[in-house]
């Protein structure tokens, strides 16, 4: 162990309420493209760029179509080691009366898939569809434009747009609404929903350690909440395969793959019980 995962590995010993704030670096080794990395990009966008209310004003089939990709891609990947170390925690841990949160930007449901129970999804998930019109949420099982794009073309990144004329496009089945359906999804340039901001805030309040795992810490407000809890003087760790804009204010910077440091880093301790 390198000092900094000794000094680490003490603090969560101690630690009775753990936060682990996750970003799109925890699913990178399950084959899921980061934004920032050089994978972020679909057909000829930045994902970045298809990811905003704009772009799904200005071309709504292309953003669906965008969602839909990613949505399939990530049906056939899998939790990784660092999915599976923080659900393996929670469950341990709770059998000796202490808690475990996860706070992520993710909205692949990989956290879930890994068996994590106390998941609090910031900016949405992809397995879900929000009417532009009445707002009414609904879980979609099945890819909500897959009948639309029947013939018309692929997800897959490297084909045209299927431009699906927006009355094709997914509509709302509460009492004859027939409004547009979006992606039940936080975009650049959109507030967060109070109903998970506000246990997401008391969960920063009350964590005596806290986890950054995997983010670029440059997307707000998830970027303030490691620097957020740092400030009442409690212990958080980074985990990135390198250092970002928020590293001089975290107590430890574990540097590597998340799929190998954080197994390591969340190990029961020999004293443990099981
Ligand atoms: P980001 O793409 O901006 O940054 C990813 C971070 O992960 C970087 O700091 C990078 O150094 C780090 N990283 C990459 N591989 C890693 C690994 N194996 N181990 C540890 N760290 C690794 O992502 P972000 O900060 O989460 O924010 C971007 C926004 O994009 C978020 O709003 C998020 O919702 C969204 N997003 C989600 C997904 C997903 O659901 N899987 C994927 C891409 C983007």
């Amino acid at each position: 162990f390198s000092s900094e995962m000794a000094a680490f590995r003490k603090a969560f010993s101690e630690a009775k309420h753990i936060a682990i704030i996750t970003g799109a670096g925890v699913s990178a080794e399950s084959g899921i493209p980061t934004y920032r990395g050089a994978a972020g990009q679909w057909r000829k966008w930045k994902a970045q760029d298809l990811a905003t209310p704009e772009a799904f004003s200005r071309n709504p089939s292309r953003v669906w179509e965008f969602y839909h990709y990613r949505r399939e891609m990530t049906l056939i990947r899998e939790p990784n080691a660092a999915h599976h170390a923080i659900a393996e925690c929670e469950a341990r841990l709770s059998r000796q009366g202490r808690s475990v949160v996860v706070i992520t930007q993710n909205i692949d449901g990989l956290h879930q898939r890994a068996t994590s129970k106390h998941v609090l999804e910031l900016h949405g998930s992809l397995f879900r569809t929000r009417c532009v019109s009445c707002g009414k949420v609904s879980a979609n099982h099945r890819s909500p434009i897959c009948d639309s794009l029947k013939g018309k073309g692929s997800p897959d990144p490297d084909v045209a747009d299927a431009n699906i004329p927006v009355i094709n496009l997914p509509r709302c089945e509460d009492n004859n609404c027939n409004g547009l359906l979006r992606p039940d999804v936080i975009w650049f340039g959109e507030t967060l929903d109070s109903n998970v901001l506000t246990p997401v805030e008391k969960e920063l309040e009350i964590c005596d350690l806290c986890l950054v795992v995997g983010t670029s810490s440059i997307v707000y407000p998830a970027a303030m909440f490691g620097p957020q809890v740092a400030s009442r003087g409690i212990p958080v760790a980074e985990f990135n395969i390198k250092s970002t804009p928020n590293t001089s204010y975290f107590t430890y910077h574990i540097q590597g793959p998340c799929g190998t440091t954080l197994p390591a880093a969340l190990a029961r301790h020999n004293s443990e019980v099981i």
